[in-house]
């Protein structure tokens, strides 16, 4: 009997493809080859391996990289992902497998040092490399005659006569060995005890989840740092993944990483330079890159030996990726772990209602950290009723919130001013003819930034100048804004306070990272008094002076048709109060609110979560929805509203019978146009006894539409725009 090769591309085909193996060519499972495919040479992966008659009339896989081949469970965890997902296997391997550049080994530098020998004969010119070599590591040849002022002859004048040897330096370097003996700050006794579970679990072994669930403040990091550092010591050549959900800001924590473990830490986000992205790969890909930090798509790496994986803000809607392959890292990172057999600690402040489930049914091990470390105290939140205390037209900080501000400035402290809304006005319409400005081909609104002039649309990012006559009616300056932005909410407070140093925060500031860096340091220093931030301010930073947040619109997130609004907003809100009082000064946030009596507002004043979750989990528990039971989202676009409206009808009409499942829609989105495309959403609930990923790939199975439509399968959904 021969060998022959199931060969997965990373491309949308629906399956492997077989191939006979060469003569002499020892493959193995996850191994990467080059075959032939229609009329080119392709890359891929061994799917499998597998006996075959010689019957057939099969092509020859043409190369094997000698580079190492994807893990066992890398390849288990693309057909699990592909199934869960309802995509082709060959999309999920296209996001593992990053750029050809890893496969190879690195790329070197020729690189010099000393022989020890000196020269038989020397002159000046010698003299001066001999001496500049004394204080250069590993210098190529431009950096020595830089360095000594000579030409590169004298360099090989120097290696011909045995006074300096040439070696090469892989460009890419390997990282350094993190030590898991180095010792932590000195854990209090709530973390200590929450460190010793969780080690317990990575020590004995297998997949098993935690969920570390401490308040603000609680330390948490040091007590999964302690979890990491028994992963280390697991296995010679374990691997830790810590997602994050804002790595372009967390440079503070890496930090943290680097001084407790000895050594910097491997970092994966989308924005890295192509030659770090190559290191990085090639480094976890041999199994030598310890620990990973990283974004959501880290969960795609294809790791040797993971022992452990961390999922910090673990409720943080970001790690859900809607474009492209849609994915929540979280969920994908808890399935990567199972098929490795490794311990998972889920970590927040506000833990997802899936998560809090999960561990009250016993299946995660509940972790709880009740207390900030020292002498903290949580902030006291309280609320102010904006109907008793509405401020005056075209301002939005009302008198209580502002005189709360001023005590907070005279003590020398900071406020946080906190709203969930980029820009100067949500809304710019004209006072003559009421026309409302909006995006050309999206249907939202254009919000005003009176920072750059331009009126911006948030979904796609379309830009265009304020302008000066009214598109529909011709009236000069008649565009006026509605409601608040940040900017507009920093404008009044500079009326309020002139004297006072104010900031803004989002996410959209110019600078990018580093800037963000620079603000979040400004800050830290307590050189900022008002910081005026959206959701970006909400998350993670320790602010030792900040002492009072105030939340402008606490209702705002409220409304929707979103099943997680209600725990969306309490989660921000718990978050951004959490930013006060964190060292010994303690702090309050006061959320001003038309509706002071809503679940969650109450709840949050009166430190009862569980009073709150028990209200959302019998609302999802009474509509079977998750996670008591199971959401897809089907969504078609075409360039037209008749096209649409036929193709969704189509769409639905070809949806399995089954039990246990109930399908919404077609309906129109709340954006019903993005880009020039018009949109309809089916929504799909399943009972939990259900294989909705089954269901769902029999469902696309049979749509049949041209390539003009798109036809897009979204498990879980959370976004409902
Ligand atoms: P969380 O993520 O729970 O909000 P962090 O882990 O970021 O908390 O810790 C908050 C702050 O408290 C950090 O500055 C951290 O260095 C400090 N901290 C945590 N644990 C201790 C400890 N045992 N002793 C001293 N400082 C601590």
């Amino acid at each position: 009997m021969k060998v022959c090769a199931s060969i997965l591309f990373p491309l949308p085909l629906p399956e492997a493809f077989d191939y006979a193996v060469p003569e002499g060519m020892d493959l193995s499972i996850g191994d990467h080859v080059v075959a032939p495919l229609g009329k080119r040479e392709a890359r891929g992966v061994v799917w499998d391996l597998k006996s075959d008659d010689g019957k057939r009339a099969l092509k020859t896989v043409s190369q094997r990289y000698d580079a190492a081949g994807l893990s066992h469970t890398t390849v288990r965890f693309v057909d699990w992902a592909a199934r869960y997902l309802v995509q082709p296997p060959g999309i999920v391997l296209r996001t593992i497998l990053r750029g050809e550049d890893s496969l190879m080994p690195s790329p070197t530098d020729t690189v010099y040092r000393l022989t020890g020998r000196p020269p038989a004969r020397m002159t000046p010119a010698r003299e001066k490399v001999l001496d500049a070599m004394q204080a250069l590591e590993a210098p190529t040849a431009a950096e020595i005659a830089r360095e000594a002022g000579v030409s590169s002859g004298v360099i090989k004048g120097l290696v011909d006569a045995g006074a300096l040897e040439s070696f090469d330096l892989p460009k890419d370097p390997p990282f350094p060995d993190p030590d898991p003996d180095r010792p932590g700050l000195d854990l209090s006794e709530l973390q200590a005890g929450a460190a010793d579970t969780l080690k317990r679990l990575v020590r004995a072994g297998g997949f098993q989840c935690a969920l570390l669930d401490g308040v603000t403040g609680s330390g948490k990091t040091e007590v999964y740092f302690e979890a990491i550092g028994e992963a280390l010591k697991s296995a010679a050549n374990g691997q830790v993944l810590v997602l994050l959900p804002e790595i372009a800001l967390t440079q503070s924590i890496l930090k943290r990483f680097t001084d407790r473990f000895g050594a910097e830490p491997a970092v994966w986000h989308s924005g890295l330079p192509p030659k770090e992205r190559r290191r990085v790969w090639r480094e976890i890909n041999e199994g030598r890159a310890r620990i990973v930090i990283g974004a959501r798509s880290s969960v795609f790496l294809p790791f040797r030996n993971l022992r452990l994986a961390v999922v910090d803000e673990e409720h943080d809607p970001t790690y859900k990726q809607s474009d492209g392959l849609i994915y929540q890292a979280r969920d994908l990172a808890v399935a990567r772990a199972k098929i490795d057999g490794a311990a998972v600690v889920l970590a927040s402040a506000t833990p997802s209602l899936e998560s809090l489930v999960n561990a009250r049914s016993g299946r995660y091990v509940h972790v709880p950290l009740p207390a900030r470390v020292g002498t903290a105290v949580l902030p006291q939140i309280e609320t102010i009723d904006l109907r008793q205390h509405a401020p005056p037209a075209g301002r939005w900080l009302s008198d209580p919130m502002v005189a709360a501000m001023k005590e907070t400035l005279a003590a020398g402290e900071q406020v946080l001013l906190f709203l969930n809304r980029r820009g100067y006005a949500p809304l710019v319409l004209c006072r003559d003819c009421g026309h409302r400005m909006t995006a050309p081909d999206t249907q939202t609104m254009l919000v005003e930034h009176r920072f750059t002039g331009m009126l911006v649309c948030h979904l796609t990012g379309f830009s265009m100048p304020k302008p000066d006559v009214c598109p529909n009616c011709g009236a000069r300056d008649s565009l006026t804004s509605v409601g608040p932005g940040v900017e507009r909410i920093a404008e009044e407070a500079a009326a309020h306070f002139p004297d006072a140093t104010i900031e803004l925060f989002s996410s959209d500031m110019t600078g990018g990272a580093e800037a963000i860096r620079q603000l979040v340091g400004r800050m830290e220093r307590g050189e900022i008094d008002i910081l005026v931030g959206t959701q970006i301010a909400a998350k993670g930073h320790n602010f030792p002076h900040l002492t009072l947040v105030g939340v402008v619109d606490a209702d705002l997130g409220l409304a929707g048709g979103d099943p997680r609004a209600g725990e969306r907003t309490y989660q921000t809100l718990v978050q951004v109060a959490g930013r006060a009082g964190r060292a010994d000064r303690p702090g309050r946030a006061l959320l001003q609110t038309h509706d002071p009596e809503h679940d969650a507002i109450a709840a949050l004043v009166a430190g009862d979560r569980d009073a709150f979750l028990d209200v959302e989990r019998a609302s999802r528990e009474m509509l079977q929805l998750p996670p008591y039971g199971r959401l897809a989202s089907v969504m078609i676009s075409a360039q037209s509203e008749d096209r649409v409206e036929k193709a969704a009808a189509e769409v639905a009409r070809c949806a399995p019978m089954a039990d246990g499942i109930t399908i919404w829609g077609p309906a129109e989105p709340r954006y019903g146009v993005i880009r020039g495309r018009w949109r309809r959403r089916l929504l799909v609930r399943a009972e939990r006894s259900v294989d909705l990923s089954a269901y769902l790939s029999a469902w696309r199975a049979r749509v049949k539409q041209p390539p003009s439509v798109r036809v897009t399968f979204d498990v879980e959904p959370y976004s409902f725009v």
